[in-house]
């Protein structure tokens, strides 16, 4: 494993930490100890980016993400976490991935302008199945490395580089899962197409928003176990990691993706290699993050609501 001294996104060094600990599930799947691994939950001051200190190394991903979500990964999160195996048959269920896919493709027909959009990169993308359907005529690659098997007319490619260059790549879910986000967005930057549209879409959990109210009210929040989401993006931050990346951002929101009642609020953001970044003159990260908080605090507020009215257990959680 590795520390980061750094802030991961931005570089910065004005970091805040929170001590914790890591999953019971990781330490032994991954780390394969029964003892606990004491690690620091970190917040960016300048950035606003969440973050574990603790980074897997590379070997260590391997073990996690190779037979990712399979018998044997299920069982033994299951033996930890009683109600993973639940959660485990909503999640990549046909519904989800026509969810999510048909939110893509909504966003996608307002950005894409005139642009052919004739190769595709999936990034991370499973076997292909949640690239849009408005994109069926285009070559579909996909670099995945659980090992699943591709969907009929989609390419795996075992190297991204080897098809490149490409008109538009999707990196959905997978920023906050991997150790070092800022080489792997500029590894992206550099696969597109100097024309070419990238897609980024992680989970809207922003503890930046819970740390500063924990620290005005000292009590109610602690930071979660390290699990597999490693980092925790504000827009703020997303969009430091994409313009420091050496890209320029086209469009940005925040969508509730309704899953039969599982909380899953993600940031899109769209980018294009090069260039200024068009949204940030005129609008200061003040305004910007009061914005971004004004919404966390409303749909918060909405969860917390219908949660004490559907169960007396409390608000659900948020998946991993
Ligand atoms: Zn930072």
């Amino acid at each position: 494993m590795k520390q980061a001294t750094r802030c991961i996104v931005c570089g910065g060094t004005r970091l805040t930490g929170m001590p914790t600990w890591v999953a019971p599930f990781l330490r032994t799947y991954v780390w394969h100890t029964s003892t606990d691994i004491d690690c620091r939950f970190l917040t960016c001051e300048d950035c606003t980016v969440c973050f574990y200190d603790l980074r897997p190394d590379a070997d260590e991903m391997e073990r996690l993400y190779s037979g990712y979500r399979g018998e044997n990964y299920v069982a033994e999160r299951a033996r930890h976490e009683p109600e993973y195996r639940r959660v485990n048959q909503g999640l990549g269920s046909d519904r989800e991935v026509d969810v999510r896919r048909e939110n893509l493709e909504q966003i996608l027909r307002n950005v894409r302008g005139t642009r052919p959009l004739s190769r595709v990169l999936d990034y991370g993308g499973d076997a292909g199945q949640f690239i849009p359907r408005s994109l069926e005529e285009s070559r579909r690659f996909v670099y995945e490395v659980s090992g699943v098997a591709p969907l009929e007319g989609v390419i795996a490619i075992a190297d991204p580089a080897s098809a490149a260059p490409y008109d538009f790549i999707m990196c959905c879910h997978l920023l906050e899962h991997v150790a070092e986000p800022f080489a792997l967005t500029r590894e992206l930057a550099r696969l597109a197409a100097p024309e070419g549209l990238i897609y980024f879409e992680v989970p809207w959990e922003p503890h930046f928003f819970r740390r500063v109210l924990r620290r005005i009210g000292r009590k109610g929040w602690t930071p979660p176990p390290l699990h597999e989401h490693i980092t925790f993006f504000t827009r703020q931050a997303l969009r430091t990691l994409i313009t420091r990346a050496g890209m320029s951002v086209l469009a940005c929101s925040i969508h509730r993706i309704d899953l039969d009642g599982t909380d899953l609020r993600v940031i899109s953001m769209f980018a294009a290699p090069g260039g200024a970044d068009p949204g940030s003159p005129g609008k200061s990260r003040f305004v910007a993050l009061a914005a971004e908080f004004g919404r966390w605090f409303f749909m918060e507020a909405r969860k917390h609501v219908h949660s004490l009215l559907r169960s007396p257990g409390g608000p659900e959680g948020s998946i991993q």
